[in-house]
Formats: structure tokens, C-alpha cells, sequence
């Protein structure tokens, strides 16, 4: 889409004339789309929520609320919906704290143990609950990456949560990590954390969406786990923000590999010309 503009000359210019400019203006236009986008879809997603607990209040202040089996039942309901807007609007804090985040360079050396078995010991009554084996293989020398140690444990957080969520039925997660010497289109030595499950998977023509906001392979099995379709975005944003790349392969007859690749080396300082000291 090109945007058009025409200017007179002004009366100083010594001659008559107008100045056309163009603009492309795609690009802006897409972005407001994806803003659109993504407003109309918070609201969805906070108004079902809000329905349910809307109608079984009015089913409280009504007849029902005598019944003593049948209030409990629905104070439960009411409960997990209130949850999974909680968990809806700080899945929203996080993205947008990520985002606002983009551009500052992570620096803390962070040991990649630490966050992994941090994360492990948090979701620790999630897998033992699923009846899940849980194998963590990693080198004894791994090394600690420049970063943001919160934002790691919240990106392998999501990607494990998942695996218990979706890949449940394979009885058995796995998380690897290793060091690569190279990895195309990343800066030197680059970190390799593998999550696999060996659940139901996805058909492999979702996994290019998998990270857009709001983008769910099935709707009600993500709603039924409390999920709020962000949790892939938020990990996706904080990879990229420490210069990495997310990997995945997935199919129904194996389950899923998320494949986080980091790079071991802080990125070298900008150039400042001003401070080159001359030959
Ligand atoms: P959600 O809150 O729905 O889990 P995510 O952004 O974390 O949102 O994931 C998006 C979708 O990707 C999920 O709804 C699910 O369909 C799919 N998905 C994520 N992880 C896995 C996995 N380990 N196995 C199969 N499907 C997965």
C-alpha cells in the first residue's frame, strides 16, 4: 500500500511546483492489523471467562442456591474460570514485559543447570501427578550463557509445562543439553536444551504458527489443560531476545522435540569510532 502526498512549493523557492512523496505504508498497515488482532482476541478470551461467571452467579442468586451439592458444584466452576483469567492476564504482563524488554542486551552469566532444575523442582507436582519419568542428561562442563536468568527459567517453565500437558500420554519426558561448536545463521558456540515428549504431537503443518499469540492446535484440549495460547509466544520473544532460535519438530506418531538454542558468547560491544585510538 503506498501512501500518497503532495506539498506546494513554498513561495520562496523561486519557481511553482508541488513535491509528490510516496510511502510505503504496508508495513505499518500489517502492524495495525496485528494490533487489531490481537486486542479483539484478549477480549474473547478474557469475555468467556467472565460469561460463565456471570451466568453461574445469577444461577447462585436464583433457586439454586439452596441446593447444597449443586453450589458447590458450581463455586468450583467458578473458581477455574476466575484461575484461567488470572493466568490469562499474567501470561499478557509477561508478553508485554518481554516486549518491552526487546532491545536490552542480556548480559548476567546465567548456568543453565541452575535453570533447569529450577524449573523441574517447580513443575515437580505436575509430572509426579501425570505418573511421568523425567530424564535431564547434561554435560558436566556446560557452560553459563549471557542472559536474563528469570526469563530462561520462565521459557523452559512453559516448554515443559507443555510437554506434560500435551505429550502426557508418552509417560516419559526427556531434556538434554548440550554445546555446539557452530549452528548456522547463530555467533560462535551455541547452547542446545531439548525438551521431547513422546505424546500425541501435532500435525507438522501447525508448527509454523505454533508461536503466534492466541494460535492453538485444539482449542478445547488447551482450555481443558488451563491453557491461554501465549505460552509459546512468551518463549519464542525471550529466545529471541537473547539472539537464539526455537526449533520445533513434532509429529502424531513420535511427540515433540522444542529445540532452544543459545548463544554461549556475549555479542562483541558496538563499535564506537570516537574512542579508536589512532595508529
Ligand atoms: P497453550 O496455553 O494453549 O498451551 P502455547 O502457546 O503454550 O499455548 O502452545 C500453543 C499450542 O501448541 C497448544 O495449544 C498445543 O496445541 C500446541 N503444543 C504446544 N506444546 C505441545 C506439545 N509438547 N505437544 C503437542 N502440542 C503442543
Amino acid at each position: 500500500t503506498w501512501q500518497v502526498t503532495a506539498r506546494a512549493l513554498p513561495p520562496g523557492a523561486g519557481f511553482a511546483g508541488l513535491v509528490i512523496s510516496l510511502h510505503d505504508i504496508s508495513h505499518r498497515e500489517a502492524a495495525e492489523a496485528q494490533r487489531r488482532d490481537f486486542v479483539a482476541n484478549v477480549s474473547h478470551e478474557l469475555r468467556s471467562p467472565l460469561t460463565v461467571l456471570t451466568g453461574f452467579i445469577e444461577t447462585l442468586q436464583g433457586a439454586a442456591a439452596r441446593d447444597e451439592h449443586a453450589r458447590q458444584e458450581f463455586l468450583d466452576i467458578m473458581a477455574r474460570e476466575a484461575a484461567r483469567m488470572t493466568g490469562l492476564v499474567q501470561d499478557l504482563l509477561s508478553l508485554s514485559r518481554v516486549e518491552a524488554s526487546e532491545r536490552i542486551r542480556p548480559r548476567d552469566p546465567v548456568a543453565m543447570d541452575d535453570v533447569l532444575r529450577a524449573t523441574i523442582a517447580a513443575l515437580r507436582p505436575q509430572i509426579d501427578g501425570a505418573g511421568l519419568a523425567l530424564d535431564l542428561t547434561l554435560p558436566d562442563d556446560l557452560p553459563s550463557i549471557p542472559g536474563d536468568h528469570d526469563q530462561l527459567v520462565q521459557v523452559f517453565h512453559n516448554l515443559l509445562e507443555n510437554a506434560v500437558k500435551y505429550g502426557g500420554a508418552g509417560g516419559r519426558i526427556d531434556i538434554s543439553g548440550r554445546v555446539l561448536r557452530a549452528c548456522p545463521g547463530l555467533e560462535g558456540p551455541v547452547l542446545r536444551v531439548s525438551v521431547t515428549d513422546h505424546g500425541d504431537g501435532v500435525d507438522p503443518i501447525h508448527i509454523p504458527r505454533l508461536t503466534e499469540r492466541f494460535y492453538r492446535v485444539d482449542r478445547a484440549r488447551s482450555r481443558d489443560q488451563g491453557g491461554t495460547g501465549l505460552g509459546l509466544a512468551i518463549v519464542k520473544h525471550i529466545i529471541n531476545r537473547h539472539r537464539g532460535r526455537l526449533v520445533i519438530r513434532s509429529n502424531p506418531e513420535t511427540g515433540s522435540t522444542f529445540e532452544v538454542l543459545l548463544p554461549c558468547t556475549a555479542p562483541a560491544p558496538p563499535h564506537d569510532p570516537g574512542s579508536a585510538t589512532p595508529p
